[in-house]
């Protein structure tokens, strides 16, 4: 309901166990063919399922648990967190346009939109998180994209100010919310268009789907369904499953991973081999401000500046943690390690030595430190 606490809403809305058997989470739909009952069906078209790409209750489920959480007016599931960049796109820009990128973004979100966007005439050019963005506003321009804390560096951004300076100019707000969720901050609420999240990431929240979605407010809600169906995007009956049995646990697993990775993040801060942590929820971080005025939390990820250290000394450090795995993504209930390789268009990022990446994931926060504890020895000798 309207008025209930987003915890409420993410164990309460989407379901619909009266047309199913009592079922308390709606089972997993594969279909194709929907079934008319007659001719008369066919021509009224008032059926709720159609056809298999156009939704089942699995989707719709998932879709409407999400729209209650986001405040938003449609929400559309799509296989991928950066299908759902490319869908948010392509539903406000148009051969001709101009698109303000974050220069802070998801890095296949830079590709797509140097390479595939290019061939179709959206031309991107980006801006420094912390931009006053006025300046960077073309004729053209037709959407700004934000991601805050952004990929990587973890910079915070002044969301309702660039909503405010975008919406002033005529062009809309795009935001990949995916660090957050629509649990620590609601984008829609904060002048955002467009909503976008990975949901392979803390949604699905077992490292075992891929799952994206975008949620419109109402003035965008039309377009961002015409387009999904256009592309004839859409997301499976299991994946979306995933997808809410996931969010049914979002907060509990939140609250543990925030928990863990700001002890992680103030534990390693004290490290002499570090120069400094990146994470927006630790006083002191640039982004701190931003983060306490706008955001309910922080998720289990992080980064790590090291002071400058040999490659060996690195691998040596990395390769023999127990707990945590080397590898892309995050979000699901184990800890990971990768190295951030950091792109810039607009202003260097200067790190003072390598930078890590950590998800912080379920495990016990005792054993996650005397991991890293034996390999920061590992690093030193
Ligand atoms: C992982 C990620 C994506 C892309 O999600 P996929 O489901 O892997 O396509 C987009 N944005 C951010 C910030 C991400 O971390």
């Amino acid at each position: 309901m309207s008025g209930d606490k987003p915890e409420t809403k993410i164990v309460a809305d989407g379901r619909m166990s009266d047309s199913h058997f009592g079922a308390v989470n709606t089972p997993v739909y594969r279909a194709s063919t929907i079934l008319y009952p007659d001719l008369a069906a066919i021509k009224a078209n008032t059926q709720p399922y159609t056809y298999g790409r156009r939704g089942t209750p699995s989707t719709q489920s998932f879709e409407d648990a999400i729209s209650s959480l986001e405040g938003a007016a449609r929400t559309v599931s799509v296989t991928s967190g950066i299908q759902a960049i490319g869908l948010a796109i392509l539903s406000v820009c148009s051969a001709g346009d101009h698109l303000l990128m974050v220069d802070s973004c998801y890095e296949p979100t830079r590709t797509l939109c140097d390479r595939t966007l290019k061939r179709f005439g959206v031309q991107t050019t980006y801006y420094a998180p912390d931009d006053d963005i006025t300046a960077h506003l073309k004729p053209n321009t037709k959407a700004v994209f934000c991601e805050s804390p952004g990929s990587l560096t973890f910079e915070m951004q002044d969301i309702a100010a660039i909503a405010k300076a975008t919406h002033a100019h005529g062009a809309s707000v795009l935001m990949d919310n995916t660090w957050a969720t629509p649990l620590f901050f609601r984008p829609l609420e904060h002048g955002v268009d467009l909503s976008i999240q990975a949901a392979t990431k803390y949604i699905g929240g077992h490292a075992d789907v891929m799952l994206g979605y975008v949620a419109a407010n109402e003035k965008h809600a039309g377009r961002l369904h015409q387009t999904h169906g256009d592309l004839g995007l859409y997301a499976s009956g299991d994946d979306c499953f995933l997808g809410l049995r996931g969010l049914r646990t979002l907060a509990v697993r939140l609250a543990r991973h925030q928990e863990t990775g700001l002890a992680l993040a103030r534990w390693l801060q004290g490290r002499p081999e570090v120069a400094r942590i990146l994470h927006p929820g630790l006083p002191g971080d640039p982004g701190y401000g931003l983060w306490k005025r706008d955001f309910s939390g922080s998720c289990g990820l992080f980064g790590v500046v090291l002071k400058p250290v040999s490659e060996a000394r690195l691998a040596a450090f990395v390769d023999g943690l127990q707990h945590f795995g080397i590898g892309y993504s995050w979000g699901g209930f184990e800890s990971l390690i990768v190295p951030a390789h950091i792109r810039r268009a607009v202003r260097p990022f200067q790190a003072e030595g390598p930078v890590l990446r950590i998800h912080a994931g379920l495990e016990d926060v005792g054993d996650l430190i005397a991991d890293l504890e034996k390999g920061l020895e590992r690093l030193r000798t």
